[in-house]
């Protein structure tokens, strides 16, 4: 997708403060952070939403929650973190492409607002 945020960030046409690569999956600082460590994972390959994914996503779905294991651990979050996707404008959305924020390194509450 070229006009879209996130895709740029994979092709390098946007800076960003990437953590984290692989073949699936890049992994980079969200710009205004809620939490100690706030990253986003996104899949490399254009999705809009989790509602947007068909079901031959599972493995790549699969594989970007085994990357934000990866990552709590790599961050030392053994006190607890968390793991959201925003999903459509109602859930504040605001990139189109698939994304989940792996917040920790605080006392979280719930449910979040
Ligand atoms: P959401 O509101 O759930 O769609 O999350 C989008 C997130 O992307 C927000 O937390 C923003 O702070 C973050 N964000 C927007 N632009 C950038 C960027 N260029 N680099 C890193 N994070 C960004
Ligand atoms: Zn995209």
């Amino acid at each position: 997708m070229s006009d879209c945020l996130f895709c740029k960030i994979v092709s390098r046409q946007i800076p960003a403060q990437i953590v984290f690569e692989d073949d699936l999956a890049v992994v980079f600082k969200d710009i205004n952070p809620q939490a100690p460590t706030h990253v986003l994972i996104i899949p490399k390959k254009h999705l809009s939403s989790l509602a947007d994914s068909a079901d031959d996503d599972a493995g790549l779905l699969g594989h970007l929650q085994l990357v934000a294991r990866r990552i709590a651990k790599e961050h030392g979050l053994t006190k607890g973190f968390r793991v959201v996707t925003n999903n459509g404008q109602g859930a504040g959305q605001s990139v189109d492409h698939l994304h989940y924020h792996l917040l920790g390194g605080r006392a979280m509450t719930w449910p979040p607002g």
